[in-house]
């Protein structure tokens, strides 16, 4: 399929990429600290279900999933001033951890 016709943009398999995985700050985000309900993050995903989704029996916490290509929509919508949901290396996982 021709997407651009000066081939400055070629189509590349989904999974063929790979900027990171969104990391969600479960101690930040508004409604993993029971501080309103958002999921603006879970609302503009690309990629739907296969990336982030709820928890389940939960309307609001967002849960990042494997499919998750990290192309950081989800970070520019984000309204909490810490930015709870950030793009790391995969490595990192999914759930920011916190050491005391
Ligand atoms: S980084 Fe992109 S693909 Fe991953 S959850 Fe955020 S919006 Fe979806
Ligand atoms: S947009 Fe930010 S505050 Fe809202 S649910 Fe997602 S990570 Fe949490």
């Amino acid at each position: 399929m021709e997407v651009c016709p000066t081939e400055a943009l070629t189509e590349t398999p989904r999974f063929d990429i790979d900027m990171g995985i969104a990391q969600i700050d479960r101690t930040a985000c508004y409604p993993w600290v029971n501080r309103g309900i958002c999921g603006a993050c879970v609302a503009i995903c690309p990629l739907g279900n296969r990336a982030i989704k709820f928890k389940m029996w939960n309307q609001y916490q967002p849960i990042v999933q494997k499919d998750c290509v990290g192309c950081g929509l989800c970070v520019e919508v984000c309204p909490h001033p810490s930015l709870p949901i950030r793009i790391v290396a995969r490595s990192e996982g999914t759930v920011m951890s916190h050491r005391v």
